[in-house]
């Protein structure tokens, strides 16, 4: 397990640089599991351990037909690339294991496919929708140096406040 590094941290600024084709990442991928400590975390990328790799993982509640079932979804997603997006954007609060305890309401696309390759180098697509299209966003942000310090500047230009106080989500 690592230390998740937390805002204002040098690491969350760094842009991520792209893993060489065929680099052994399990390790790391399973040290970023562990540091994500579902359920309270959902996401993570490498960078928020400290590590200049494009590499993130996600873990959320599973669900099926709109309810949430007993289990969970899991994405391993290495080099990860946005490559479409539909939808209008929602704005929901979201947390992050890189800034306890806040909540700050973020645009997002309600449905994406993200393609990149998975532990063992195979190319994979991801569809995601719903909570895991925000999950992924948020952590290929991370990957980009954008954490919610930036949506909270662009609220505030826009004069609105985007903190949300007493909101109890997961964290990513
Ligand atoms: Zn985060």
């Amino acid at each position: 397990m690592a230390r998740v590094r937390i805002w204002p941290d040098k690491w969350l600024t760094k842009i991520a640089t792209p893993v060489p084709f065929g680099e052994k990442c399990r390790a790391l991928i399973e040290a970023m599991y562990a540091s994500m400590d579902y359920p309270d975390g959902i996401g993570l990328s490498a960078t928020q351990i400290g590590e200049d790799k494009r590499i993130i993982v996600i873990q959320v509640p599973a669900v099926k037909n709109g309810r949430n079932v007993s289990g969970c979804t899991k994405v391993t997603i290495i080099n990860p690339e946005i490559f479409w997006g539909r939808g209008s954007m929602v704005i929901r609060p979201e947390g992050c294991l890189s800034f306890p305890g806040a909540q700050v309401m973020v645009p997002r696309w309600p449905r994406i496919k993200v393609r990149g390759f998975d532990v063992r180098w195979n190319p994979i697509t991801i569809g995601g929708k719903g909570l895991v299209a925000r999950v992924l966003q948020h952590e290929i942000d991370h990957l980009n140096g954008i954490t919610l310090d930036h949506y909270v500047r662009l609220a505030l230009e826009r004069g609105f406040n985007p903190i949300k106080e007493n909101v109890n989500e997961h964290s990513q």
